[in-house]
């Protein structure tokens, strides 16, 4: 006997295709009725399972943790609706999470690549610019088609945020992991190193707090999404607060950068440039907030639909994911009111199904 669950309220198939019935069938959705009776019927406004562009799975504060705490990571994400993960850096070997079936799908991107004593301690490869392109070579071919790369960090000789390689051999490292068939990511807190990005092939910019005008025509045309994990972005003010006594230019500059960030997520979106939600859960932010940066995109000035295509529909169509279609896996959150008018209903959602097994 199969195992049937009936869908019976609306299907959101995107924002503006919303359906009638569907069903999974042993774990695969169906918009043809099957003949036996469903085993569950579950009501309400479906979405694509969420996903979180921006996360880091086996990381914690000091770097790789244990498998106990891996897991409680990936159950807190499952908890929160989060179906598929878009792990953008850690040091542990996760892929045995890939082989559960009852936790998020996880695409990895190996470990973080970062300039030596320039990042924090633990977590990356630490490198000099002589070792960039064979460790992104490497690391390429170790992750699952991304490549994570720390774009700049505070420089304590400077006193401020630099970045952390010289753009030509950032050029060479993105072209040799493209030529391994894997995209790259950047951390980028500063204003110049989004140009040097931009100018070496970047695929994605991660936080981008130092987008300026300049920047998103660039973004739009090179199709170079951001992800602008704003639950993050808001321990800007603490970080500052710390470093101000011994490096006050830095403290000020991360300052204005958080002073910006909601200002230049909206200029990012009207004017056209693709952005996904992340959370940067893992070092210093907890797991399973996607519904929280959804709420602070939407906070930003991003309409539901928007903030629903980042977390949602959009997401999973650039990591190359199935999403809601005849055939797919039924990997899917059931919120208590249509999502596209009252986007904070993510933040308490009625049903989360995985892999056709209903996880409440
Ligand atoms: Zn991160």
């Amino acid at each position: 006997m199969a195992n049937i669950i009936e869908f019976s309220g609306s299907v959101l198939v995107a924002a503006d295709d919303e359906r009638e019935g569907m069903w999974s069938v042993d774990g695969v959705l169906t918009f043809v009725r099957p003949t036996a009776a469903p085993d569950e019927v579950l009501d309400g406004w479906v979405l694509p399972g969420l996903v979180d562009a921006h996360c880091h799975i086996g990381l914690g504060a000091g770097g790789a943790v244990d498998e106990a705490t891996t897991l409680a990571q990936a159950q807190a994400d499952l908890d929160a609706g989060t179906l598929l993960i878009r792990d953008a850096g850690s040091p542990s070997d996760t892929r045995w999470v890939q082989q559960r079936m009852d936790l998020p799908r996880l695409i990895r991107a190996g470990r973080h690549i970062a300039r030596s004593r320039r990042y924090l301690r633990g977590l990356g490869h630490e490198v000099e610019p002589g070792q960039l392109v064979e460790t992104v070579r490497k690391e390429a071919r170790a992750g699952d088609g991304w490549v994570k790369l720390v774009g700049d960090w505070i420089d304590r000789g400077v006193g401020d945020l630099a970045a952390s390689f010289p753009a030509n051999l950032v050029k060479d490292a993105i072209a040799a992991a493209h030529d391994e068939g894997a995209r790259v990511t950047a951390h980028c807190f500063a204003e110049d190193t989004i140009d040097h990005m931009l100018d070496a092939g970047i695929d994605c910019i991660e936080h981008a707090t130092g987008l300026l005008p300049r920047h998103i025509p660039r973004l739009v045309e090179q199709s170079v999404p951001i992800v602008p994990t704003l639950v993050n972005i808001a321990t800007f003010p603490d970080i500052a607060n710390q470093a101000a006594p011994k490096f006050p230019r830095y403290a000020d500059h991360m300052m204005r950068l958080w002073e910006r960030r909601k200002e230049r997520v909206l200029e990012a979106f009207e004017a056209g440039v693709a952005i996904y939600a992340g959370t940067d859960a893992g070092s210093v932010i907890k797991h399973g907030r996607i519904a929280e940066e959804m709420m602070e995109l939407h906070d930003a000035g991003l309409p539901p639909s928007a903030v629903l295509n980042a977390a949602a529909w959009g997401a999973r169509a650039w990591l190359g994911a199935e999403a809601i279609s005849e055939g797919a896996s039924a990997d899917v959150v059931i919120c208590r009111s249509d999502p596209r008018l009252e986007v904070g209903t993510v933040l308490e959602l009625k049903h989360i199904v995985l892999r056709g097994n209903i996880v409440r």
